[in-house]
């Protein structure tokens, strides 16, 4: 595990991906897009200016260092606590993983800047280029995504077609349903209409399994997903991960992290250096024990406070 690294997690056991090296090259929530399903919480820096967010020469260092000290993994992933193409030199940490393992390169992205020549070239040397589309018009487009105002859906639908013309590796779209919002087959075969042009290797179904950013965004129940799925050409994978907590590790994560709480309130950054987990590992555990209500999350000066519910507090301390 990536314990001591800043900018690398895991690798992490990932249905999309087997056992993935997280690559993470911004800050926490700095996305062009405020997703209302989004794992990570609201966006708290909008933006579509890209940037060197954290420096290139040091997730390269850190690279270089796993890959000597371990180098075990299916996939290495740019993906992490925001969007990673808007980090400028995106494209020189994936020559950098290439020069020194033959392990192939993922890039987890919303698409919002595949318009941008750059972006697009950076990306073309990704292995798998995995772009996340769950709109079908302007109007559930904003309502869903909550793009920043220079973002528009027309915008990724064309950059990721011209990606797909240069890339060499696998397209894939991920398609997340929120129960409710985007579930209707109607509006979900509309999807799966302006994603069959781009020919996509994989299409894949995703849902709120873990606690989105809005409360009210719902799971949708893995039947229905199935029958979805079914609207896709080619057919798409249900990849919602309805199983994983039921894995011992998950378990035992999930025992200490409430023991932690029984014991005092904690934010997702003090659990996640407790624990050394990066906050996308924590999110794993820490979603599953506030759906099944044995903790609850409480807004103390703009923090988010993690506490243990009364019940299972005297359980986790037995
Ligand atoms: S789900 Fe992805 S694209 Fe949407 S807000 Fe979260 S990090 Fe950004």
């Amino acid at each position: 595990m990536t314990t001591n690294y800043k900018y690398l997690f895991g690798p992490v056991p990932s249905r999309r991906l087997g056992r993935s090296l997280g690559v993470d090259l911004t800050p926490h929530k700095t996305c062009s897009f405020d997703c209302i399903f989004c794992q990570l919480g609201r966006t708290t820096n909008r933006t579509v200016t890209r940037q060197d967010y954290v420096p290139t020469s040091a997730v390269i260092a850190e690279l270089h260092d796993w890959v000597e000290t371990d180098g075990s993994a299916d996939y290495i992933t740019l993906a992490g606590s925001g969007e990673p193409t808007l980090h400028s030199s995106f494209g020189e940490v994936i020559d950098a993983v290439k020069s020194v393992t033959t392990l192939p390169v993922a890039l987890l992205t919303n698409g919002s800047l595949l318009g941008d020549s750059d972006v697009r070239t950076a990306a073309a040397r990704a292995d798998v280029v995995k772009v996340s589309l769950s709109a079908w018009d302007p109007f559930s487009f904003d309502h869903v995504n909550r793009p920043h105002p220079d973002v528009t859906l027309k915008g990724i639908y064309e950059g990721t077609w011209m990606l797909r013309e240069a890339l060499h590796g696998e397209l894939w779209i991920e398609v997340f349903i929120a129960w409710g919002v985007n579930s209707i087959p109607r509006d979900v075969g509309r999807i799966a209409e302006l994603i069959k042009p781009l020919k996509p290797d994989k299409i894949q179904l995703n849902t709120a399994v873990r606690p989105p950013a809005e409360t009210f965004v719902e799971a949708s129940p893995e039947e229905h997903l199935v029958s979805l799925a079914k609207l896709f050409e080619p057919t798409a994978e249900v990849i919602a991960d309805f199983a994983s907590s039921a894995s011992p590790q998950v378990a035992a994560n999930e025992k200490s992290i409430l023991a932690m709480l029984s014991r005092r309130p904690c934010t997702a950054d003090q659990m996640a250096s407790a624990f050394g987990l990066h906050r996308n590992e924590l999110s794993k555990y820490l979603g599953r024990l506030v759906r099944t209500e044995q903790v609850a999350a409480q807004s103390e000066q703009e923090n988010s406070y993690y506490v243990a519910q009364e019940k299972d507090t005297q359980h986790a301390r037995a």
